[in-house]
């Protein structure tokens, strides 16, 4: 683990700045990877997170873990963490006080990991790190704020309650999966004979924006001996990537 969020692992299992402290089993630190591109920033711990001092365990873990599978996203390549780093008693929402208390750490977090989307579930979530209120209005959107992109959605143990929002939660984590491929897409191959060496082969589609080429044209690089031939678009593949 990264030595700064080592540190500050630290000092939530040891903090003492609010009340939650006298009722708790363990504090609980984020956890997850350090160089994510992904922070989740849950509420609060639960019955089984304070037992065993890791985030999102229990059952909204384990629909969180659905929600990650169904996008394609692995939990080991994100960092998962909540504002309140300790179990408030029979699970209420945390008091602004004790959120207070904890703000600290979350911004370090953020600081550290320095990640591309901070992906906020639930309204405690949402209006410590935005000030927002109305989620259903909000969810599903990027908003940003102070440099950083947050994306907004429900929180994993919503849909416990409300089994309607278990397609929109599913939608949400399939778009923010897509906001993190814009920009690095796999590269797209079609078979097409090679103008140079002959050859009938695999070929990468690349898409030259209008900028580069004044009008939009295909680069068509042949895996067998590298020669780039330009096209004007008719094809299926790069029609796909237009
Ligand atoms: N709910 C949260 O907000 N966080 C957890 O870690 C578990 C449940």
């Amino acid at each position: 683990m990264n030595k700064k969020l080592e540190n500050i692992a630290e000092q939530v299992k040891t903090c003492q700045k609010c009340n939650l402290c006298d009722t708790r089993t363990n504090a609980v630190p984020g956890k997850g990877d350090s160089n994510a591109d992904i922070i989740l920033i849950g509420e609060a711990p639960g019955k089984n997170e304070d037992q065993k001092g890791e985030p999102f365990i229990g059952s909204a873990g384990k629909i969180l873990n659905d929600m990650l599978d169904n996008a394609g996203i692995k939990r080991n390549d994100v960092y998962i963490t909540n504002i309140v780093k300790c179990r408030p008693p029979n699970n209420r929402v945390p008091t602004k006080d004790e959120e207070r208390s904890c703000l600290d750490f979350i911004t370090q977090e953020i600081e550290i990991i320095n990640p591309k989307i901070i992906c906020v579930l639930g309204n405690t979530a949402y209006n410590t790190l935005l000030g927002g209120k109305e989620i259903t209005k909000n969810h599903g959107k990027i908003i940003e704020n102070d440099g950083r992109k947050y994306f907004v959605t429900f929180h994993p143990a919503a849909t416990i309650y409300n089994q309607k929002l278990v397609n929109e939660l599913k939608k949400d984590f399939k778009k923010l999966a897509g906001l993190l491929k814009d920009g690095k897409q796999s590269p797209q191959f079609e078979d097409r004979r090679c103008d140079f060496c002959m050859a009938k082969t695999k070929h990468e589609v690349v898409v030259m924006p209008k900028i580069v080429t004044r009008k939009r044209k295909w680069l068509f690089k042949c895996t067998e001996c590298n020669h780039e031939r330009w096209l004007q678009p008719y094809r299926t593949v790069a029609e796909s990537l237009y």
